[in-house]
């Protein structure tokens, strides 16, 4: 949704931003400088652990603090990039010592605990494929999950295995080894983490992985349908690195806190792989969200760059300034969205309570990257996702069976498209070739996401191709109705699905949840629509009003349009593994 309200950049942020010049940068880029951003190996090879750890030791950061772990209990535990070097080493040496070999895979579900970190980027270091579990799933989706990459190796906790795991295992020939964070005992076909680590030895030559190994699974977050579990490659370092640098402001002085839970892509490309490629400091909250512990986490730890997400922002802005005010927050420099459309709303809300506004950015688990983005260095126009990276070529098109035509008209919706390679790019989706062959289109890579793009270049979210409602001719954003509904006072979270109408074709019909302090009441329910109605015109505003206390989403944050209306239809529900919180 357009709104007036540009937020201007002065020189003096663009002067200090990694990327001081977009459109300079956008002109001379190319993916070759962005690799000598890094050390890679010899003859080519290249190993996503070797950039995010070794490689600075030998720069004099192996004392500077890695990862900061802020317990439940507040009390910190601080991990040098030296001791991170040496525990991952261990780590890749017990995998051996358990007959791995090269590319095969290693799960993990896990909180967000140090052995988390280890694990990952040990079994990278080892040259074996990683994949993170969500450790709120349930027993089925963690079984679907490890069948469908036949996982030979998993480190869990004791009570997470014996509430998820145990119950499915013998549905599991493949799962060979599992590894306990907190059990001492062996046997049973459990092994303790710690005495494996303890008897490994610190030594380890990182494997010499190629760049096009694949190093990463990732599953999707199941927000259309059944999760897809995208493969990415050693090569998309170069992406993180990169788009690290540029899209989040990473600085090596930084403290970073990325909120996402590193069971979804964007916990590791960006809570692991990003920030420790470029050296930073990395905050890690092992508790869940909190409104106050956030405040204080941000005052505490000094945060300098905050990485985080819609749903989180909404319910930091129903909360109000106050718990904000009281906090000095002056460390913090650069702040980014993700995951979900940013309503303009919250764009203005973040500026004026923390002088600065969050930098919305758009990408995917398959584009395994950041790929479009407000920069630092760039003005802000609050509802827009940003600009492309720069080495990345966007387009909105349309499509007619297997030919794409491109909107060039200002605003015209399309479809968002992605020209092909980028180093982040997935590889494929783990034994779903045909799912994954339809992604892709004379050169394109086919996000399924509607858009447009606007005179300056800016590109604007329209919705999911699914999600869209083309109501008497019109199509409509279910975003931009959305985004009009919050503006109301009362409203904090809305989502917005279209009903089959034999007039109309489809109309809007809302969900909402309310701020504190409003009551779902007949009277402001008229109110809501009133407003609608005139932000919106009566063609788009949502025909009817629901309150809900809560909207589902998935475990990521987004919200399930899908299930609404699946629901509303009487329809199945399709997968909902990933669902969250939920009420009928
Ligand atoms: P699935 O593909 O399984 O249905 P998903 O698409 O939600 O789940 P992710 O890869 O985690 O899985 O999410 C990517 C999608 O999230 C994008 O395609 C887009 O619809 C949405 N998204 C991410 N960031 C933004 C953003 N800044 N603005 C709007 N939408 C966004
Ligand atoms: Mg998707």
């Amino acid at each position: 949704m357009m709104t007036d309200d540009i937020i201007h950049k002065g020189s003096r942020d663009a002067g200090r931003a990694n990327m001081p010049d977009y459109r300079q940068e956008a002109t001379t880029f190319s993916w070759t400088e962005a690799r000598a951003l890094l050390d890679g190996l010899a003859d080519g090879k290249l190993n996503i652990a070797h950039e995010c750890v070794d490689r600075h030791l030998s720069r004099d950061s192996g004392s500077k603090v890695a990862l900061r772990f802020v317990h439940k209990n507040d009390s910190i535990t601080d991990i040098t990039y030296n001791d991170l070097s040496i525990l991952t080493n261990r780590f890749a040496n017990v995998l051996l010592s358990l007959g791995l070999v090269t590319g095969e895979r290693v799960y993990s579900l896990l909180g967000r605990k140090p052995e988390l970190y280890i694990v990952s980027l040990g079994s990278l270091k080892a040259g074996m494929v990683f994949s993170p579990l969500f450790s709120a799933f349930g027993p089925e989706p963690v079984l679907s999950r490890l069948e469908i990459g036949a996982a030979r190796v998993l480190v869990t906790t004791n009570a997470l295995y014996k509430r998820k795991v145990a119950p499915i295992r013998d549905r599991l020939p493949q799962l060979e080894h599992v590894l306990l964070i907190d059990s001492k005992k062996e046997g049973d076909g459990l092994l303790s983490f710690e005495s494996e680590m303890q008897h490994a030895s610190t030594e380890f030559n990182v494997v010499a992985t190629d760049p096009e190994d694949t190093a990463l699974l990732h599953f999707t977050s199941g927000t259309t349908g059944r999760p897809k579990g995208a493969i990415h490659v050693h090569e998309a370092v170069v992406a993180h690195c990169y788009t690290g640098r540029v899209a989040l402001d990473l600085k090596p002085d930084d403290n970073y806190w990325c909120t996402a839970d590193p069971g979804w892509v964007t916990g590791t490309s960006y809570g692991i792989i990003a920030p420790l490629a470029n050296g930073v400091t990395m905050v890690v909250d092992e508790a869940e969200f909190d409104i106050e512990r956030w405040y204080r986490i941000l005052e505490s730890q000094r945060v300098s760059v905050w990485y985080t997400a819609p749903t989180a922002i909404r319910m930091l802005m129903a909360a109000g300034t106050e718990a904000a005010s009281k906090r000095d927050l002056s460390n913090i420099r650069f702040m980014a969205s993700v995951g979900e459309p940013l309503n303009p709303e919250a764009v203005l809300w973040s500026a004026d309570t923390f002088g600065k506004p969050f930098h919305d950015n758009w990408w995917q688990t398959e584009t395994g990257g950041i790929m479009i983005a407000n920069f630092a260095s760039m003005d802000v126009k609050p509802g827009s996702m940003g600009m492309p990276l720069p080495g990345i070529v966007a387009s909105i098109v349309e499509r007619d069976n297997g030919d794409v035509s491109h909107v060039t008209k200002p605003m015209g919706i399309g479809e968002l498209v992605l020209k092909t390679p980028w180093p982040s790019m997935m590889r494929g989706y783990l034994n779903e070739e045909q799912r994954y062959k339809k992604c892709f289109s004379d050169g394109w890579y086919l996000t399924g996401d509607l858009a447009m793009r606007d005179s300056d270049g800016y590109y604007w979210f329209v919705g999911r191709s699914d999600d869209v409602i083309k109501s008497a001719g019109h199509l409509i954003g279910p975003f931009e109705v959305e985004s009009a509904l919050i503006e109301h006072a009362a409203v904090s979270e809305a989502a917005v699905i279209g009903l089959p109408d034999e007039l109309a074709g489809e109309v809007a019909k809302a969900y909402v949840a309310l701020n504190p302090g409003f009551e779902p009441s007949e009277g402001l329910q008229l109110d809501i629509r009133g407003h609608a109605r005139k932000r919106l015109g009566p063609a788009v505003a949502p025909r009817e009003i629901i309150f809900r206390k809560k909207l589902p989403k998935t475990r990521s944050g987004k919200i399930m349009r899908r299930l609404l209306k699946a629901r509303e239809m009487g329809l199945p529900e399709g997968d909902i593994s990933t669902l969250e919180t939920d009420e009928k």
